[in-house]
């Protein structure tokens, strides 16, 4: 098992908030990006642009990695 991975970056959550991600792990290193959704309308569709924090997975990692402090089980350790 990998301590060096989203699931245990300092920059992971849980967002709570955007339609497209809420419940979702995201990750918050940098500010939001803009994404265009297409919402229906009365006379078809429209796009919005929506700011929306990149969804990530437990197994991912990029080299932007910080440890979140997580002990290490049976090591006493962290894993940073
Ligand atoms: S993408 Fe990189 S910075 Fe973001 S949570 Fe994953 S390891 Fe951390």
């Amino acid at each position: 098992m990998s301590y060096t991975n989203c699931g245990h970056c300092l920059h992971s959550s849980i967002d709570l908030q955007g339609d497209q991600t809420a419940g979702k792990m995201v990750c918050r290193r940098y500010p939001p990006v803009a994404v265009p959704v297409t919402v229906p309308t009365a006379t078809g569709v429209s796009i919005q642009i929506v700011p929306v924090f990149p969804p990530v997975t437990d197994a991912q990692r990029c080299g932007e990695f910080a440890a979140a402090g997580v002990k290490i089980p049976g090591t006493g350790r962290t894993d940073n």
